[in-house]
């Protein structure tokens, strides 16, 4: 499988990788939900502040324009202003409704003030969230984590966590189709699917794919089990295991997809076993930041740029620097982008839509 998904990448891609410069910007750790494997989320109490001020934002960035790169990555818990009313008055004392509305404003605060493009993962979004999301990001991002339905029920990892149900998550994917949105979706390995949801999950996303034309990139990406949470003692997939996945997602998704293993969940001690998955068909090694941590895996440090790049170019690729939006959308016509960030973008990239370095 591995041959096959490796020539498909070969045939499409060649022998590029791509990576996107970024940095992490943790709007708000609060969340409405609680997923079993979930050490990013934080209550009202662990926090200094339920979110990042303007002025921490707008400093975080600047750190990571300095350095060189392009992606304001911006994280947030899922609508936390709905369980916690330490988020509720800090929107209201500032005059925001919801996280979303306070998002979309750090998003053009962003765009004014630096040369970065917002990337931003709130969660599940309606239509008119989209909408307006739209206007101040590059593009934007919401793993579908699986299809199943089994992992919402009783002792399941999403018991707890309405907006993981797959039906939700589909009508945010399908939302962001209708209004030509550039969209990261993804998986999660090993929070206790079997290799048969996973097929299921990967047919879901080809199927938006196929009718929308929107998913610019699939992250397969793998469960790590974190201290002080209810999956501590879960087993995480093995590498063979994730291997297997990437080729599977490869070979359903097809030679034009996208797909993404991050490389510091693969990066623990001497072992760099990301590279074994260039073996397994995937083109993109997803947003590396120089200047801040992974707030979601923060035990999972990054790799060195400069020594990425010298890794990939002995195996025989070549390690290129992209924006949150992938070089196909970034020249199609029909309304991918808005047309300020559109033209911006254009301006900042080589004629093959990578960074311009
Ligand atoms: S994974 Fe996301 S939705 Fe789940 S608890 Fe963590 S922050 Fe909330």
């Amino acid at each position: 499988m591995c041959a096959i998904a490796s020539k498909m990448r070969d045939r499409s891609k060649g022998h590029t990788v791509s990576f996107s410069p970024k940095v992490f910007l943790p709007l708000t750790q609060l969340c409405r939900d609680f997923c079993g494997y979930c050490a990013y989320r934080q209550t009202p109490r662990q926090v200094r502040q339920p979110y990042m001020s303007p002025e921490e934002v707008l400093e975080t960035a600047r750190v990571g324009e300095n350095l060189g790169c392009k992606e304001a990555l911006f994280v947030l818990g899922e609508r936390p202003e709905e369980r916690y009313f330490e988020a509720r008055h800090w929107l209201r004392d500032r005059g925001y409704e919801s996280s979303i509305e306070y998002l979309c404003q750090m998003c053009a605060l962003v765009i004014r003030e630096t040369s970065l493009y917002p990337h931003s993962n709130p969660g599940t979004l309606t239509y008119r969230e989209l909408q307006a999301l739209k206007e101040v990001n590059a593009s934007l991002g919401l793993m579908l984590e699986n299809t199943s339905l089994r992992l919402c029920g009783p002792r399941g990892p999403h018991e707890w966590a309405p907006s993981k149900h797959p039906h939700k998550r589909m009508e945010t994917l399908r939302l962001a189709g209708e209004l030509k949105i550039p969209f990261t979706t993804g998986v999660l390995v090993g929070i206790g699917e079997t290799a048969a949801e996973l097929v299921e999950s990967f047919e879901a996303i080809r199927n938006l794919q196929e009718e929308y034309g929107h998913i610019q990139e699939v992250i397969v990406q793998n469960f790590r089990p974190k201290p002080d949470t209810p999956m501590e003692h879960a087993v995480e997939a093995t590498e063979a295991e994730t291997l297997r996945t990437v080729a599977v997602a490869r070979i359903i998704l097809g030679d034009k997809m996208n797909i993404q293993v991050p490389p510091n969940l693969f990066a623990t001690g001497n072992s760099r076993s990301y590279r074994v998955f260039l073996n397994a068909g995937i083109n993109d090694l997803g947003g590396i930041s120089p200047a801040t941590i992974d707030y979601v895996n923060p035990e999972a440090p990054w790799p060195r740029i400069a020594f990425l790049k010298e890794e990939m170019k002995a195996l025989g690729y070549e390690l290129r620097p992209r924006f949150p939006v992938y070089p196909e959308y970034l020249f199609k016509e029909s309304g991918y982008l808005c047309t300020t960030l559109r033209n911006r973008l254009i301006a900042d990239a080589d004629k093959e839509g990578y960074v311009r370095q």
